[in-house]
């Protein structure tokens, strides 16, 4: 075959573990299609492949130091390799890839600490990928973090190798990338660079192609997904219309079939009027949006740099709610922020009551390198106090996620069925309600894939209950 370009008798087997975001997880699919394309097969046992990647995150430092001991384990196996005592094929040369936030900050001091790393690649190198591989498979140790994207400049790699996507119905959709805002405490800037947008053409393009591949919900995936097209330009790029999240939404509403599209992740302040209009137009959009506040308190939120105060985000939210009827709105919020008094912790648990999100992600306060945040050490707030604020958040949590679920109790939901469960003789079905809340129901098999109609009837903290009908 002309694309198996690596000359290998045997396909050779590629394992890669995936850390962090959705936006990584969607890195990994590139990546897998296009090394599948190049004739690699994915494994799902580390011991079996020829190739082992690490694609990470580094927006907290446990993730980066759990990548970073994967790797310790894996160089080791490489240094047992002749001694044949842990692979299942030793004599095999195995070559470690280090890829995602952590390489495109750390670079070459990679190469340099882990002796046994064969490539280092940046999150602005994925399609440089198959001449890396050549390179480090003729003996080469490469380190490749551009600082300048060449994502979605001009899209042609993106159509020229295939998207080995891992999940059946839900397909994820890179349509921005990178921020501009530099939050005082995030990385996000640093390692993803500035935002840059995609065309609409190639999204379209590629929403298409999953739709007649049978996906069912497509997510459009951005840092800061509202402030889509910033960089685009209307007339080149759009027929002179307004390059926005909100057309974008109206565009894809009108590729035909029966499927849904969910947009992540929302920054308050880049919700427009005509981003909830449209969103309300759109049959196919579901109605939910993650909208992360990350402390309650104005003070805090200055201090983190970002462009809102408490009121601002209330009232964006008492806004989403009076536009729909079922909404579903969550959150993110980091306890123990350089600085934060205990009073001000409380505005974060009493945000989480007073705008009664329906569900939201918790982190202890990590300080990151390059960030503002992570110098202000005289400010930093104790380990413990931080361990015991992020659990009186999560308890917060619990609480929200509960009485929201309890809410829905007694109404229907369009469940998009995705997967099932035999349990006593019976089929447990699980799937997600456009409010993306996950609903448990009796049924059969068959129902996999497909759009039904459920009545909810309980409720527990995760999930909800209900009954076809
Ligand atoms: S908006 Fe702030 S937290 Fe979100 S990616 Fe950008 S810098 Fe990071």
């Amino acid at each position: 075959m002309e694309n198996k370009c690596f000359n290998q008798e045997v396909s050779p087997k590629v394992y890669i573990e995936t850390m962090g975001c959705q936006m990584n997880k969607s890195d990994t699919e590139r990546i897998l299609g296009m090394l599948s394309y190049f004739g690699y097969e994915e494994t799902t046992d580390p011991k079996d492949a020829d190739l082992l990647m690490v694609n990470t995150c580094s927006i907290r430092q446990l993730s980066a130091d759990k990548a970073y001991s994967l790797i310790g384990v894996w160089g080791k196996w490489k240094a047992e390799e002749h001694s044949k005592k842990l692979l299942k094929k030793p004599f095999k040369n195995i070559k470690i890839a280090f890829c995602g936030c952590v390489a495109q900050q750390d670079k070459e001091k990679l190469l340099k600490r882990f002796p046994y790393v064969d490539l280092v690649f940046g999150t602005n190198n994925v399609y440089e990928l198959p001449d890396l591989i050549k390179r480090i498979n003729a003996g080469e140790r490469v380190c490749a973090t551009n600082e300048t994207p060449k994502k979605f400049t001009d899209g042609e790699e993106e159509k020229k190798y295939p998207i080995k996507r891992a999940k059946s119905l839900n397909a994820w959709i890179p349509i921005m990338e990178g921020c501009d805002n530099f939050c005082t405490y995030c990385i996000v800037p640093f390692t993803r660079g500035r935002e840059r947008s995609r065309k609409p053409s190639e999204i379209i393009e590629e929403t298409q192609k999953a739709i007649r591949q049978g996906f069912k919900e497509i997510t459009l995936l951005g840092q800061n997904v509202d402030s889509y097209g910033k960089n685009l330009d209307p007339v080149k790029d759009y027929d002179g219309r307004e390059v926005t999240l909100a057309n974008l939404l109206r565009d894809l509403n009108k590729i035909d079939g029966k499927f849904r599209i969910r947009f992540v992740t929302s920054y308050p302040t880049d919700i427009s009027d005509d981003l909830i209009k449209a969103v309300k137009e759109c049959d196919k959009v579901c109605e939910f949006f993650h909208i992360p506040m990350q402390s309650g308190n104005s003070k805090v939120l200055k201090e983190m740099n970002r462009r809102y105060d408490r009121e601002t985000y209330g009232e964006i939210v008492k806004k989403i709610r009076n536009a729909f009827e079922d909404v579903a709105i969550t959150s993110d919020f980091i306890a123990g922020f350089p600085g934060e008094t205990e009073e001000e912790f409380l505005d974060t648990l009493s945000a989480i009551e007073e705008f009664e999100l329906d569900y939201s992600n918790t982190a202890a306060y990590s300080p990151r390198v390059k960030t503002k945040a992570a110098k202000w050490t005289d400010k930093f707030i104790d380990e413990n106090t931080k361990s015991q604020r992020l659990a009186r958040l999560n308890e917060k949590n619990r609480e929200a996620s509960l009485k929201s679920n309890q809410k829905c109790t007694g109404k229907t939901f369009e469940i998009l069925v995705e997967s099932y469960e035999e349990k006593d003789n019976q089929i447990i079905l699980a799937g997600r309600a456009r409010n993306n809340k996950i609903v448990h129901f009796n049924g059969e098999k068959n129902c996999v894939g497909q759009f039904v109609n459920v009545k909810i009837t309980g409720a527990s903290t995760w999930h909800l209950k209900g009954e076809l009908i």
